[in-house]
């Protein structure tokens, strides 16, 4: 689709069938924020096939394994979110240092989802 912009965004690296891709995300939250997707646009969760999923999956793993050899690397956080435009499914991989603060208290702790419900 030629008007989604992670579509035509350029890809930093490629699982070897072409299925998925890694791009740099424009406006990072960290260093080393990125997007990992199907190189095909989809909408939704459920039109990726089985095989597009493993494709995102191997690049993923491939972006842990070089994020693991970076001192102070402590993990990766995936998150699939689709709040905005474009509603192109996306994996955004964001790599925790030592120090940085973690996330999962904005999610789910009291300031996060979790202050919206009642
Ligand atoms: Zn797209």
């Amino acid at each position: 689709m030629t008007d989604c912009r992670l579509c035509r965004a350029e890809a930093l690296d490629q699982d070897p069938k072409g299925l998925a891709k890694r791009i740099a995300f424009p406006t990072p939250v960290f260093e080393g924020h990125q997007v990992v997707m199907t190189t095909a646009h989809h909408d939704r969760a459920e039109d990726v096939s089985p095989e597009e999923w493993q494709a995102v999956g191997t690049l993923i793993g491939a972006m842990n394994a070089r994020l693991r050899q970076e001192p102070g690397f402590e993990r990766c956080y995936l998150l699939a979110i689709g709040d905005a435009d474009p509603h192109q499914l996306h994996m955004h991989v964001v790599p925790r240092f030592e120090g940085d603060p973690p996330l999962g208290p904005h999610i789910f702790g009291a300031e996060g989802w979790v202050a919206g419900r009642s």
